[in-house]
């Protein structure tokens, strides 16, 4: 029996996918979606807590990490956020900006996004199937594809491969889609790790007895030499397995990427980030008759401040003109530069995002047709593209998912006559 054929098919209905095909709908070309999920958009409806953090209200190239930072511009620069708002509003869902600049839905809902984006795929004229899983994608004689799988086998003339990272695997995404892009030609990065996740520390570590107290801290990965890799500031959360928060999870896939080079790489933690080095050694001087813990207390939570003492081998009652130099220097060091025993990360499971994927430079960025496979475009995380924590995944997803979709619409069509 011969095997239906249509001009396209995208493969992955989450947020990139779901893009593609309304904007390669609008265009002209209704798109045949295929995914291999029973429930759809699993993981646009578990994310920002359930609200769907949609977008930043400022986004730029240097909030995402990967493939070089003037490609991930090439691509962003293409729908901004102000187009990603015309959209959701074209689509019936008014976005609203907390003070973090995040935006989300008003009805605080991650389904009103995930309806909107269904209702517009079928008013684009697009059909998603599922599940329908594709295990394997060859490219034909004739330069069309023939993806396969368990539900069957359909033939497309052009591709889009939103098939996602490798992160919350339970949501669909299990990395098949780099090893089908791989198969048809393309490298994946050296090294793919989850990013946006909580860390493991050992189990003697502080912070795990901490659980639940959040600070403003600063984090930097040091390679072995001391180097500075990355650095960041924001909240850090201490949890019964070690650290998170929007910091923790940013810094992430730094750290990984780090350990993987140098196994000496550290994450180094100042709990008093307003403080260097000097100042704190001179606020320690002149503390006069308080103690140290009435000094920490103004900054630090009380139970932080005591774990933090007991790691300075400094008692938290120690009156200030009674601490002597070496004491003053195990404190500077606790409070500014205190090396945490990462151990690892929680893992896939818990991973919102994928650091590593298929490298920019492997695609046309007007475009993001493949160059290895012509035909083929590829559009959102199973790129090597990350975001921090903030809405600017879903800003990437949208973004990559409209150039692929425009550019699979408008491929092959004969030019306008001219007018
Ligand atoms: C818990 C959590 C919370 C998050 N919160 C936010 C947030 O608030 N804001 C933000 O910006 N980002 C957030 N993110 C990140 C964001 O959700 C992702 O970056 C974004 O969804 C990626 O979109 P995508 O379409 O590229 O991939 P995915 O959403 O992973 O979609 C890929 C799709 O492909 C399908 N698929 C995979 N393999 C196959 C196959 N073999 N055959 C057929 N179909 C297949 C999957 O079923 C899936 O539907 C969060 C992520 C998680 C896990």
């Amino acid at each position: 029996m011969a095997v239906p054929r249509v001009p396209l098919a995208i493969v992955g209905a989450g947020a990139a996918g779901l893009m593609a095909a309304i904007t390669a709908g609008r265009e002209g070309t209704p798109a045949v979606v295929l995914d291999g999920a029973k429930v759809l958009g699993a993981k646009i409806l578990v994310s920002g807590g359930g609200r769907c953090n949609v977008t930043h209200d400022v986004v730029t190239e240097h909030d995402y990490a990967g493939s070089s930072a003037p490609a991930v511009r090439r691509v962003l620069r293409r729908f901004k956020v102000a187009r990603t708002i015309e959209f959701f509003a074209d689509l019936g869902v008014t976005l609203k900006r907390e003070e973090t600049g995040k935006l989300f839905p008003t009805t605080d809902s991650s389904r009103t996004v995930l309806e909107a984006l269904l209702r517009g795929v079928r008013a684009a004229g697009a059909e998603v199937r599922h599940p329908w899983r594709i295990e394997a994608v060859a490219l034909l004689d004739d330069g069309a594809f023939r993806l396969s799988g368990p539900a069957g086998q359909i033939e497309a003339s052009r591709v889009v491969l939103a098939m996602g990272g490798r992160s919350l695997p339970r949501s669909g995404s299990d990395g098949a889609g780099l090893e089908i892009a791989r198969g048809l030609g393309h490298h994946v990065t050296p090294r793919v790790v989850p990013a946006l996740v909580g860390l493991t520390v050992a189990p003697e570590c502080f912070v795990r007895e901490l659980s639940g107290i959040a600070v403003e801290a600063r984090l930097e990965v040091r390679g072995g030499t001391g180097r500075r890799l990355a650095r960041m500031e924001g909240s850090l959360l201490c949890t019964h397995f070690g650290l998170s928060g929007p910091v923790a999870m940013d810094i992430s896939r730094h750290w990984q990427l780090a350990v993987a080079e140098d196994p000496a790489a550290a994450l180094v933690v100042s709990w008093l980030p307003e403080h260097t080095g000097e100042s704190l050694d001179a606020v320690l001087r002149d503390l006069g008759a308080a103690s140290v813990q009435a000094f920490l207390a103004r900054s630090l939570p009380s139970r932080l401040a005591r774990a933090l003492c007991d790691v300075a081998g400094v008692a938290p009652s120690a009156i200030g003109h009674t601490l002597r130099r070496e004491a003053r220097r195990a404190l500077v060091r606790t409070l500014l530069e205190l090396s945490v025993p990462v151990t690892g990360t929680r893992g896939w499971n818990h991973a919102e995002a994928t650091a590593g994927g298929i490298p920019l430079a492997e695609v046309h960025l007007d475009t993001l047709e493949s160059r290895v496979a012509p035909g083929l475009y590829l559009c959102g995380e199973i790129l090597d593209v990350d975001g921090r924590i903030g809405g600017f995944n879903f800003q990437w997803a949208w973004a990559s998912g409209y150039v692929a979709g425009l550019a699979a619409a408008r491929r092959d069509r004969p030019p306008e006559a001219p007018r």
